[in-house]
C-alpha cells in the first residue's frame, strides 16, 4: 500500500511524482539550509494542519539545532478538488510568538490564499521574524502575492496526493506523492 505503482480513487488515476527518497533527500537539504540560517537562534515551527504533519516531523528531524514546534488548522478544501475560496481558523495556536523567529511549515501552496490569510494572523501577533517554507508550491496557480522563503518542490497545477496531503481525507499515509493523471 506505501509505494504503489498508482492509486485509483473512483474513476481518477493518480500515477508517482516524487518517491519517498527525492522527497526525504529533499527536505534533509531544506533542513540544512534553515539550520545553517538559525544556527544563533531556537525558532518556532509552525504547522499548518493536516497536511503538513509528516513534513513537519521529518523536517525537524533532520534540524541540527534547537527548536520548538507548534500547529493550528485551518479550514481546507472538504471532500473536492478546488479550493472554495474561504478560509477559516479551526484551531488556535498555543505557543507565545511575541518576539519570537517563527517559521511557518505548510505542504502546499496553491493559490495562496491560505498563505494570505497565515501572513495577516500573524503580522498581528508581533514575531521578531516569519518565514516560511513549502514542501510543494504550484507556481501556475497562484493568486495571491505571498512570499515563500523555502520551497521542496515546484508542482504543476495538478492535484497532488499522499505524504501527509489526502484525497477526502485519505491516502495522507502514502510515503510518495502521487498526482492526478489527467
Ligand atoms: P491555497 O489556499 O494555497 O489555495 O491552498 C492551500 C491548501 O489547499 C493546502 O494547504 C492544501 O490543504 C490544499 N491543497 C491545495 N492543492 C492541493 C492538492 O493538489 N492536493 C491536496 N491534497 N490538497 C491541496
Amino acid at each position: 500500500m506505501n509505494s504503489p505503482e498508482r492509486v485509483i480513487i473512483g474513476n481518477d488515476e493518480f500515477v508517482p511524482l516524487f518517491t519517498e527518497e527525492q522527497i526525504q533527500n529533499r527536505i534533509k537539504a531544506l533542513a540544512a539550509q534553515i539550520s545553517l540560517e538559525y544556527k544563533s537562534s531556537v525558532p518556532v515551527f509552525i504547522g499548518v494542519l493536516n497536511g503538513s504533519f509528516l513534513f513537519m516531523s521529518d523536517l525537524i528531524r533532520y534540524l541540527d539545532i534547537n527548536c520548538e514546534i507548534d500547529f493550528f488548522k485551518l479550514s481546507s478544501y472538504g471532500d473536492a478538488k478546488i479550493s472554495t475560496g474561504n478560509v477559516k481558523l479551526l484551531k488556535e495556536l498555543n505557543c507565545e510568538v511575541n518576539d519570537r523567529d517563527i517559521i511557518i511549515v505548510e505542504d502546499i501552496v496553491d493559490t495562496g490564499l491560505s498563505l494570505k490569510y497565515i501572513e495577516e494572523l500573524f503580522s498581528e501577533k508581533s514575531p521578531n521574524s516569519m518565514k516560511v517554507v513549502s514542501l510543494l508550491v504550484k507556481p501556475g496557480s497562484l493568486k495571491y502575492d505571498v512570499k515563500i522563503d523555502y520551497i521542496g518542490f515546484r508542482i504543476p497545477d495538478k492535484f497532488v496526493i499522499g505524504y501527509g496531503l489526502d484525497f477526502a481525507q485519505k491516502y495522507r499515509n502514502l510515503r510518495g506523492i502521487y498526482v492526478l493523471n489527467t
